[in-house]
């Protein structure tokens, strides 16, 4: 025991700062953490969690039609957009509540308000001083929009969910993964879309095949504009006039730029300790989430190393048992699934094409462009695709990549085998479950030579 208040001081209640705080409270240290805007975090409160649940609400309009197709007759199917975001403020203050009495449970001393650094050592939070041996930054990032006349008028992802009616149109900017989750949404909820994105085709970072596919399915539903961007948004009497850089001009009632986050790293009182940042604001940390000073550490959205919340439960967990507990492995970045809720869902684990390429491997390719069995009734044209990247050297998996409806559920299962080394003799030698769209997975056999 030492003279310090607090063994663990960690700002910010979102993923990572709340599994960092609740582990470090089990393994016996005294924590404290502060908040604050809201228990959950971005995750929680205007990002994973309300995401989902427009988009399950926007699924519903694909259901209602391919229902048809099977039989089923109605005339008068409404969506209600005041009744889902009720319904989802109902949710996440249920799950806000939740996430702080489970600090509380783990006797976790809970701020609320604004923490900054007054030293290595010392944090304020409003009129009050407190002192800790570690300090934890977990203070996430926010919504970026870059700089163009107007820009004023565009909002983000973060006022999409405090909404309470839909727009009769709404123009998306950016081709990543909230532009392509949200116009997804909207065009089902009775929205007029339109997605304007800088580059050729969705997704960037994603794996080729499947942006190409996304992007065709994404045109289906959306007005799509690509290889042009913003250049000025002008307010007029009943809606917002968008200006492209190609002279192209759009109307929209509302504006969302989905540009990318940034870490939200700015007036913590940085300066009275050695923290540095890097050029996107980012704190800089070595292997074990430690800064430049010594006892002040960092991990999630803030470190902008991998933005996504199990990235940063896995970190902060790493963390506090690493400062508490036994020593444990390195962080493992490889084979980090990851999926985009747009419709269909992308999802994937595991190298692209060009990664594995340029890491100088050589790998077999298999894939399948397919029409799932549910639309030769639905008549719906969507498509759906799945590739496998196999390294010869030793028939290991090291990429799976899939565009299908629920691919997120998919991917998981696929993942689990990824990270325990599975063959793609392995995955031939599985027996498929007929008739699934999982059951791709194991009935590939054609391949080509990347
Ligand atoms: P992304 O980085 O995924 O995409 C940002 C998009 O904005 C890109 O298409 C980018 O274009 C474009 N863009 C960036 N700057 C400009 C600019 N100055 N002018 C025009 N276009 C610009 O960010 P998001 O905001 O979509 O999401 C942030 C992060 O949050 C994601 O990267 C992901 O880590 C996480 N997230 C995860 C989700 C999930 O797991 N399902 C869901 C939502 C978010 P370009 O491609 O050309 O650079």
């Amino acid at each position: 025991m030492d003279s310090y208040d607090y063994d663990l001081f960690v700002i910010g209640a979102g993923s990572g700062g709340v599994r960092a705080s609740r582990i470090a409270a089990n393994l016996g240290a005294r924590v404290a953490v502060a908040e604050e805007r809201y228990f959950g975090g971005t995750c929680v409160n205007v990002g994973c969690v309300p995401k989902k649940l427009y988009s399950y609400a926007a699924h519903y309009k694909d259901d209602f039609e391919d229902s048809k197709g099977f039989g089923w007759e109605y005339s008068d199917a409404r969506f209600n957009w005041a009744v889902l975001k009720k319904n989802k403020d109902k949710e996440i203050n249920r799950l806000k509540s939740i996430y702080e009495s489970l600090l509380q449970k783990s006797g976790v001393s809970v701020f609320e308000g604004r923490a900054r650094l007054v030293g290595p050592n010392e944090i304020q939070v409003g009129n009050k001083t407190c002192s800790a041996r570690h300090i934890l930054l977990a203070v996430g990032g926010w919504p970026h929009v870059p700089d163009f006349e107007g820009s004023e008028y565009a909002i983000t992802s973060n006022e999409v969910f405090g909404m309470s009616s839909a727009p009769k149109s709404i123009a998306v900017l950016g081709g990543g993964y909230i532009a392509v989750e949200f116009a997804s949404f909207f065009a089902r909820l009775g929205v007029e879309t339109t997605l304007v994105y800088r580059g050729n085709k969705l997704l960037r970072g994603f794996d080729e095949d499947v942006r190409d596919i996304i992007t065709g399915e994404l045109a289906r539903s959306t007005n799509m504009v690509l290889e042009d961007d913003i250049s000025k948004i002008i307010k007029q009497s009943n809606c917002l006039k968008l200006v492209l850089k190609t002279g192209v001009m759009l109307e929209a009632e509302q504006v969302v730029a989905a540009t990318g986050r940034k870490p939200l790293t700015q007036d913590l009182g940085l300066e009275t300790t050695a923290v540095e940042l890097d050029d996107d604001g980012a704190i800089k940390v070595d292997s074990s989430f430690c800064t430049a000073e010594p006892s002040i550490y960092a991990v999630g959205d803030a470190i902008n190393r991998v933005a996504l919340t199990p990235v940063a439960l896995m970190e902060g967990q790493w963390l506090a048992q690493r400062l508490f507990g036994e020593t444990t492995d390195p962080v493992r970045y490889e084979n980090i699934p990851t999926a985009v809720f747009c419709h269909p869902n992308v999802a994937t684990c595991g190298y692209s094409e060009p990664q594995a390429r340029a890491l100088g491997l050589a790998f077999d390719v298999y894939e399948s462009r397919f029409r799932q069995l549910r639309h030769t009734l639905s008549g719906r044209q969507e498509l759906s695709y799945i590739k496998l990247l196999v390294n010869q050297a030793d028939d290991r998996v090291i990429g799976a990549h899939f565009v299908a409806p629920d691919a997120g559920e998919l991917m998981q299962g696929v993942a689990v085998a990824m990270n325990a080394g599975a063959t793609k003799r392995a995955f031939d030698a599985t027996l498929g479950i007929h008739p699934t769209l999982a059951e791709e997975f194991v009935t590939l056999r054609e391949k080509r030579v990347a």
